[in-house]
């Protein structure tokens, strides 16, 4: 399990910051998250303004 962003996202960059293990980074318009870093922690979601991280 991993989160990902959605096309929701608006480069706002709130959340990479908040993630412990480093696993967002900025991609071609909307934040990526890396699923092999990702410990499923749902920081990146509870921060983003737009809800656009989602536990897949
Ligand atoms: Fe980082 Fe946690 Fe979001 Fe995964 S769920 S990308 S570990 S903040
Ligand atoms: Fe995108 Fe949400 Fe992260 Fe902002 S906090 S960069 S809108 S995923």
């Amino acid at each position: 399990m991993a989160y990902k962003i959605s096309e929701d996202c608006i480069a706002c960059g709130a959340c990479a910051p908040e993630c412990p293990v480093e696993a967002i980074t900025e991609g071609d318009g909307v934040y990526v998250i890396d699923a092999e870093k990702c410990i499923d922690c749902g920081a990146c979601a509870d921060n983003c303004p737009v809800g656009a991280p989602k536990a897949e």
